[in-house]
């Protein structure tokens, strides 16, 4: 494996990092506290990136993207990161790298025309509406319930956490056609519009004070059949296809930016105070150092797969590995930020500009969104190591 630019990746990290300081945002994001007005920045951030000619990196040329390889993406991250742009878990994430990979895959020519400009000018705000109250980790328990009624689908059903669902124009309905208890047949992976008569959404308020996530009901909400994504009863394979994206290359952008930010605490840790630096620390010195031995582990990971990603190796399972190390890496870096501000860590102050604060309150849940990190265990031990399955 070669760590090192070849000239073609070079010239091309040079065109990356020229256009990302010359159009990234001047003004800082807006903070949690004013969701509509950061959903306007996110749009605005994002069809400049879509008249540069950068949106959709990852999405084949034919569909308006980008068609960068896998290096090309790897690189396009880290300079995004090193460039300090808005964080890359916006309002525009879900329907560029869920949604509209999806379509591409699996979607028919109209949903293709209708969604994927859209998407790529950030026109549209997606949700994904996977997860119910009693079906989170064991998704294949979902109970939201779609009839065929002539040319629609009849939603009922619950869903939940569900992330900027109160903004979003679109979500990623999976519900449940076929036999009760069925596992995973009988599902669909159907459009739902979330301004369609019989959506409420109920926005639960997190740990920060602010709404991310919502409750939403669906009570006789009528879907056209030609928005069910794949066949009717086939869904599964579809929510497969959308999963696959969310752990494949879309998981290396958020690595690049902890990255970056464990080296400006390192450069604050640095700074002397009153009472020295937190680097005088010796135990504040060695988490440092460790954090820092990780994620140079964690990229070295990052690197194989997408070495394997350039030679057509289809990485299934393995995504988890790379999760679960994310995940307890990012609360670690932001614990560890929080620690060493002090007092101060605990008000919105210093580091990135969303604040070190605001950083670990969201890291809280990194071990629990996108999979808990029991369930990323499970899956390496059986699938991986070919351990017997837990009950
Ligand atoms: C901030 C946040 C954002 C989210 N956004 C979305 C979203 O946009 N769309 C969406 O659909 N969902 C979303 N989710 C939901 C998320 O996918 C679920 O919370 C997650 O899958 C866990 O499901 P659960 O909350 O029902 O917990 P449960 O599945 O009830 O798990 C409870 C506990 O039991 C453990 N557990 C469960 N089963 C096993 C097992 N077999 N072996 C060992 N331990 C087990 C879990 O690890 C966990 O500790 C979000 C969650 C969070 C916290």
């Amino acid at each position: 494996m070669e760590f090192r630019d070849n000239p073609q990746e070079h010239a091309f990290r040079e065109e990356v990092r020229d256009w990302l300081q010359t159009n990234r945002p001047k003004d800082r994001r807006p903070g949690d506290e004013d969701i509509a007005a950061q959903m306007g920045f996110d749009r605005a951030w994002q069809r400049r990136q879509y008249d540069g000619g950068w949106a959709g990196i990852s999405w084949p040329k034919q569909h308006g993207g980008r068609g960068l390889t896998p290096i090309e993406q790897l690189i396009w991250s880290e300079e995004y990161a090193s460039a300090d742009c808005p964080l890359v878990h916006d309002s525009v994430w879900m329907a560029l790298n869920h949604a509209g990979h999806t379509i591409i895959h699996c979607g028919t020519d109209a949903q293709k025309a209708f969604h994927l400009p859209r998407i790529l000018k950030g026109e549209a705000t997606w949700c994904q509406g996977f997860s119910e109250p009693n079906a989170g980790s064991d998704m294949l328990a979902l109970r939201t319930r779609g009839e065929v009624d002539g040319t629609h689908l009849v939603v009922n059903g619950q869903k939940t956490w569900t992330t900027f669902a109160h903004l979003a124009d679109y979500c990623e309905l999976i519900v449940r056609t076929g036999e009760p208890g069925g596992r995973h047949k009988g599902l669909t992976w159907v459009i739902g519009d979330m301004h369609a008569t019989g959506v409420t959404v109920r926005p639960m308020v997190a740990l920060d004070g602010h709404l991310h996530n919502s409750e939403c009901f669906f009570d006789d909400v009528r879907i056209p059949l030609d928005q069910i994504v794949g066949e009717i009863d086939e869904g599964w394979s579809v929510v497969l296809k959308t999963l696959e994206f969310e752990r494949g290359g879309a998981a290396f952008s958020g690595f690049c930016q902890l990255a970056v930010h464990l080296e400006q605490l390192i450069a604050e840790a640095r700074k002397p105070g009153a009472t020295g630096t937190a680097m005088d620390d010796p135990v504040f010195a060695n988490r440092l150092a460790m954090a820092r031995a990780r994620v140079q582990s964690l990229r070295a990971l990052i690197y194989m797969m997408v070495e394997a990603a350039e030679r057509d190796v289809e990485l299934g399972a393995e995504g988890a590995i790379l999760h679960l190390p994310y995940s307890e890496l990012e609360q670690e870096i932001y614990q560890l930020a929080v620690d060493i501000a002090g007092p101060r860590g605990l008000v919105r102050q210093g580091g990135p500009a969303i604040g070190w604060h605001s950083l670990w309150l969201k890291s809280l849940s990194a071990t629990i969104a996108g999979g808990t990190s029991e369930i990323q265990r499970n899956t390496i031990g059986e699938r991986l190591l070919g351990l017997p399955r837990s009950r």
